[in-house]
């Protein structure tokens, strides 16, 4: 059970609409691909790397777990929240910032469909080889994580 201070500084750093703990809400964050389930405490989502630090910098001092989580489709229950705590979806971090053509390297945020950035560098000439069969439905932070689809997917972003 979240401590009531906790969930205002939360609402305080992203924002009310960042910040999600309905019943209904917290079931839709508490599992992936496969059939594992448990419900985290409290979902909040940030828009900035700022926000992200102040976040982390929270739960540490009030000692709660924190998961990450792309778009929820990894097949080793890494994204399920089993210490309850808090679940930091990264899905509004979903900005493509910069393409460089020429050294063929993308900065792009953590939060980006896979499918996004492949279509953009395609419109360039250019080609993302990492493929998972969930390109349209999982997200370049949770591929880095699982070295999803190629060993190379790290080098590429
Ligand atoms: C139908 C289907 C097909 C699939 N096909 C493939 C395939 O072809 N190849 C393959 O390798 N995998 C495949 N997968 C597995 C899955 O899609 C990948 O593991 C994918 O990388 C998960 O990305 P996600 O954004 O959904 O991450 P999530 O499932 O949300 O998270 C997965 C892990 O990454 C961590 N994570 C997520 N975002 C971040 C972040 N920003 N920073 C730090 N850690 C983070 C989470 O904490 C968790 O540990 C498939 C899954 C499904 C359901």
């Amino acid at each position: 059970m979240l401590a009531k201070a906790a969930v205002v500084q939360l609402v305080r750093i992203v924002g009310k609409d960042g910040v999600l703990d309905s019943p209904e809400e917290l079931v839709a964050y508490s599992y992936d691909g496969t059939y594992e389930e448990h419900l985290p405490d409290i979902v909040v989502i940030p828009r900035t790397t700022e926000q992200v630090c102040q976040v982390v910098a929270l739960a540490a001092s009030e000692h709660l777990p924190i998961v990450t989580r792309g778009l929820g489709s990894g097949l080793a229950a890494a994204s399920v929240p089993f210490g309850g705590g808090i679940v930091l979806a990264m899905t509004r971090m979903n900005h493509l910032l910069e393409i460089d053509e020429q050294n063929a390297i993308a900065h792009v945020e953590a939060g980006v469909v896979t499918a996004d950035l492949q279509s953009e560098v395609e419109k360039r000439g250019l080609f993302y080889p990492p493929d998972p069969s969930s390109i349209r439905h999982s997200t370049i932070g949770g591929n880095i994580a699982c070295n999803a689809a190629a060993r190379a997917v790290s080098n590429m972003v």
